[in-house]
């Protein structure tokens, strides 16, 4: 069975009723309004392919896994050439000093140079098969500039509503891919709110990269496949910077389905990287919480892209929040000055330039080798969000305050 009434292999389900839904260009339940997330048919699927051969196959990227994305049959992908980034062996930060084996996921080589790309790719591909003509979403960069670049190549107009934090670079990548920019006064949240508005009223997809859009987090699992596939191993650790965390919670869908698949047999502990100028999961996490709260304070924090207060969403948070307990993760945070050493050293060490909110995820390694959580002999990976030249007046701008 695949639910009632349902023709295809995936549809949406109510994370907190449990209540299905078709595949639509929904982004709360009907019944409780809770957030969605999209269910498959697994045995279906993995009876007509198996994962093993979905990996083997030639096409490249995340598409490989088509029968895992919520993709209706004979849709053509929109795509750039999204996933298949490459997991280095950190040398110097890994083996050598700290005696367990570090890899770092370079989502900078995607095609915008961050991972939203994988999520973006396939939520254009649904904006298309829905016959939508429009997207809108709010983003801090990153997910504004590959919401451009996706919405360009399937010929779809783009509004991205941004705060003012946003750094330059990435407005005008986003202005250069033809996206339509709409300044937002407050933090991400309030961008968030209006795009959510307007996408009403516009009658367009959001792909908004919180949980809001189901079909868009499916892209986040695609990075599991290829650590597994890269490694033949599951890591012990998977290290990830998080705002509200769709990308932590996706990964750890794609373990949990290769297990279903029979392909692994044990998860990963996934670790959860705040900026602690803007830290609301990691505070959850501190006491001990099952619910997140909104942060209360500013966002005193440089990493633009992971400094999500939560505002109007907390339950996005308290969704990761359950990931990382159920994983036996922990969250962590991170300074700024912290992550300025990190970035300068991953550049300098590792050949990787990273933007602040990316080396959050290293300098969160460290500190839990430190601090004994990470043992001698484990298998770790950090994910490396997005490049460092997107971000570069950041850094700039770090060093003028006289910090360093
Ligand atoms: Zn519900």
């Amino acid at each position: 069975m695949n639910g009632a009434g349902r023709v295809y292999d995936f549809w949406l389900v109510c994370t907190r009723c449990g209540t299905s839904h078709p595949a639509l260009p929904l982004y709360q339940c009907r019944a409780c309004g809770g957030s969605l997330e999209v269910a498959y048919d697994y045995e279906r699927i993995f009876s007509r392919l198996p994962f093993d051969r979905m990996s083997a196959r030639t096409a490249s990227g995340i598409w490989k896994y088509r029968e895992l994305l919520p993709v209706f049959p004979g849709t053509d992908p929109v795509t750039l050439g999204e996933g298949g980034t490459p997991l280095l062996p950190s040398w110097r930060m890994g083996s050598t000093e700290g005696g367990f084996q570090l890899y770092l996921k370079n989502e900078s080589a995607n095609p915008t140079l961050a991972f939203k790309d994988r999520s973006l790719s396939v939520a254009l591909t649904a904006a298309r098969q829905f016959g939508m003509t429009e997207v809108v979403c709010a983003s801090t960069g990153n997910t504004g500039v590959a919401a451009a670049a996706y919405a360009a190549r399937a010929g779809l107009r783009c509004t991205v509503y941004i705060p003012a934090t946003t750094p330059p670079e990435k407005l005008e990548a986003m202005k250069a891919y033809g996206a339509r920019l709409e300044m937002v006064s407050g933090s991400f949240s309030d961008a968030y709110a209006t795009s959510a508005d307007e996408a009403l009223r516009l009658g367009a997809f959001n792909l908004t990269s919180t949980y809001l859009n189901p079909h868009a987090v499916e892209g986040n699992k695609t990075l599991a496949y290829e650590i597994f596939t890269s490694l033949q191993a599951v890591p012990d650790w998977i290290v990830i910077p998080v705002g509200a965390g769709p990308l932590l919670s996706g990964c750890y869908k794609g373990f949990r389905e290769m297990l279903l698949a029979g392909v692994i047999d044990q998860l990963p502990r996934m670790v959860g990287v705040q900026a602690s100028g803007c830290a609301p999961i990691l505070q959850a996490f501190e006491e001990g919480r099952q619910e997140v709260r909104p942060w209360g304070g500013s966002t005193a924090t440089l990493a633009s892209g992971i400094a999500d207060p939560l505002s109007t969403y907390p339950e996005d948070g308290t969704r990761t929040l359950a990931v990382i307990r159920e994983s036996g993760g922990v969250a962590i945070g991170v300074s700024d000055l912290d992550m300025h050493h990190c970035r300068r050293m991953l550049a300098e060490r590792e050949g990787i330039l990273a933007e602040l909110s990316s080396v959050t995820a290293v300098a969160a390694v460290k500190a839990l080798y430190d601090s004994g959580a990470i043992r001698a002999g484990e298998l770790v990976t950090a994910v490396v969000t997005g490049h460092g030249i997107k971000d570069m007046t950041a850094a700039i701008n770090f060093e003028k305050t006289g910090v360093e």
